[in-house]
């Protein structure tokens, strides 16, 4: 057992409001310079729809994350010999369409213009060219689009929806939607860190942070090519790439990231998981079915008497040992089972993970399989004349999880590789804090349904507190455990990445050193 530590994060998207102020957190601190005007390391996206870069989990276009052969994983689009191969020309990268031409506005126009008839107006100047241009998509261009032709239709998680399923999310009187915030996941098997050729990525050993070293970036670009969720960014004015460095330096001063700070939702929650090294390589490679328990398997448990001797052995502090004890993110992910990572076929083990949204969930589809539903649609107004697609008349207070709006397999194929079985236990269990909450508040529920609804979902009244507690009343010292920086154990941060080029650069050959 190599017992290291990770700062990692869970994101509450019942919480989201899609108001973006931890986009805006991030830009003002990180990315309002030349050449990373079209970076945003934090973003907000509507969900249907296509994201930034668009349709960028559409990996058959940028060819990111790993693919399993044989037993073992390779990168899909980058690499040693894919990435040589392509090193001149790289076909997979997103181009700045993809993103978005950035822009701001002749603002001078305004107070500068002579004398006229109409009135002056700041047109949009290209922070590219400098040039006048027309402004055709944004960062959040789709933001609560939901429906549209362009963006929700278009979104790559519609894969195994029914017809009728998708048409039920984009109704216009009922859509459905709700907002996904990313980061870089600053995952337990990186794809950016394996592709790079130059040995400029790193993972931090001290508290898993992945970043890229500009002095050794070489502009090969793999890295974004690499990444599933193309959180790495080429700045074309430095000529080096660059990502989200989950704010080290504030970490290290024992303040948390911008965009966790300024969230109004207060959706964000950061803490240490302990993790064992030796069996990234297993989790990594594991089948579709059983990624995610693989995944969960390998993060150990902090008040083992076992992890803790051998995380003390490989130099962990006690405080940050204490950190994991009380983080927030544990008992998301592990305690309570509610938080799953995005996209878990990408195999990059990311550490961030996603408490599903639960709405909407007063009304049903009925029967979302039925073929017959599709020859009902109007072709041309997308919509069914009659409305008779939902059930609102269930004697059930909540619905059904199996039934809700939102199809649980668009659920699965953002967060369950696809699988519905990995998703509904989390919702129903969101479902049964809701039911039980109902109870201790307004009492209107029979003792016999709100105890099968915790029996069901094997939670006991205790830990529907909890869990309604940490969602709805933590204070600001509970949603964010960050454990004090420990600068003697920062081998990375004094080390010239180059000379571990080579052992975490190119797969599993070496495994990275803590101490050396
Ligand atoms: S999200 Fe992308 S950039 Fe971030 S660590 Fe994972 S692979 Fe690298
Ligand atoms: S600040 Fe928080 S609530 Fe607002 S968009 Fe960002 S994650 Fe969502």
């Amino acid at each position: 057992m190599d017992v290291r530590s990770q700062i990692s994060m869970v994101f509450h998207l019942d919480k989201c409001i899609g108001c973006h102020t931890c986009s805006i957190a991030c830009k003002n601190i990180w990315t309002d310079r030349k050449g990373a005007e079209y970076m945003w390391w934090n973003n907000v996206e509507t969900k249907p729809g296509t994201g930034y870069p668009s349709k960028w989990e559409d990996q058959t276009i940028y060819r990111g994350g790993w693919e399993k052969n044989n037993g073992s994983i390779s990168l899909k689009g980058s690499g040693k010999f894919k990435g040589l191969a392509n090193i001149f020309h790289n076909p997979y990268l997103p181009v700045i369409d993809d993103y978005y031409e950035p822009w701001t506005y002749k603002y001078l126009d305004l107070i500068e213009s002579p004398e006229q008839d109409d009135q002056p107006v700041a047109r949009p100047i290209s922070l590219i060219t400098g040039k006048p241009i027309d402004i055709k998509a944004g960062p959040n261009w789709d933001d609560d689009l939901s429906g549209t032709p362009d963006y929700a239709r278009n979104d790559p998680n519609l894969e195994n929806l029914s017809p009728a399923e998708q048409e039920a999310m984009f109704q216009l009187e009922k859509m459905a939607m709700f907002y996904l915030p990313r980061i870089c996941n600053h995952c337990l098997n990186p794809a950016c860190v394996a592709s790079c050729p130059s040995g400029a990525i790193y993972k931090r050993g001290e508290d898993g942070v992945v970043l890229i070293n500009q002095n050794v970036c070489r502009a090969w670009r793999m890295c974004v090519t690499a990444c599933p969720y193309k959180k790495s960014y080429y700045n074309w004015h430095t000529g080096k790439s660059e990502k989200c460095i989950l704010c080290y330096p504030r970490l290290e001063a024992g303040l948390t990231p911008a965009c966790m700070h300024s969230c109004v939702g207060r959706i964000r929650y950061l803490g240490v998981m302990l993790y064992d090294a030796d069996r990234i390589h297993e989790a990594a490679s594991a089948n579709d079915n059983n990624l995610i328990e693989k995944q969960l398997d390998i993060i150990l448990n902090p008040f083992d008497e076992k992890v803790i001797a051998a995380a003390k052995a490989n130099g962990i502090a006690d405080s940050t040992l204490h950190a994991a004890q009380n983080s927030p993110v544990y008992k998301f992910v592990k305690e309570w089972g509610l938080a799953l990572p995005l996209h878990p076929e990408f195999r990059t083990l990311p550490m961030l993970f996603y408490v599903p949204p639960l709405l909407p969930v007063m009304a049903s589809l009925s029967e979302s399989k039925n073929g017959a539903q599709n020859d009902k649609l109007n072709p041309i107004a997308k919509r069914w004349d009659d409305n008779w697609l939902y059930d609102t008349s269930t004697e059930e207070l909540w619905g059904t999880i199996e039934k809700a709006r939102f199809p649980l397999q668009y659920m699965a194929n953002l967060f369950g590789a696809g699988d519905t079985s990995k998703i509904s236990p989390v919702l129903k269990k969101m479902m049964a804090v809701r039911i039980h909450r109902r109870s201790v508040t307004v009492g209107d529920l029979s003792a016999e349904k709100v105890n099968s609804a915790l029996t069901d979902t094997g939670l006991s009244p205790e830990q529907a507190d909890a869990i309604y507690a940490l969602t709805s009343l933590a204070k600001f010292d509970e949603r964010f455990v960050i454990p004090p920086a420990h600068r003697e154990q920062a081998i990375e941060m004094l080390e010239s990445t180059a000379d571990e080029k080579g052992s975490t650069g190119f797969g599993f050959k070496e495994r990275p050193v803590r101490g050396v």
